[in-house]
């Protein structure tokens, strides 16, 4: 499982991309992206995904749908 970010809400703060523990959040075209791949959901080092404690705009980081 993995977050995602909703490119039509980020605004490309980048608030989001220093606090991911496993530095899956990179700046693409559009907006920030999450690594899927490597996004570990914070488990096992924060009780909160970070990144969406961080993002400034409801609902912009998703959970990603199974
Ligand atoms: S949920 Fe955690 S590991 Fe996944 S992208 Fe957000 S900050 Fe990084
Ligand atoms: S914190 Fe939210 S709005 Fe800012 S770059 Fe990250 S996903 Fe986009």
């Amino acid at each position: 499982m993995a977050y995602v970010i909703n490119s039509d809400e980020c605004t490309f703060c980048g608030d989001c991309e220093p606090v991911c523990p496993t530095t899956s959040i990179k700046s693409g075209k559009v907006s920030y992206k999450i690594n899927k791949d490597s996004c570990t959901e914070c488990e096992g080092e924060f009780d909160e995904p970070q990144c969406v404690e961080a993002c400034p705009v409801d609902g912009c980081i998703t959970r990603l749908a199974a």
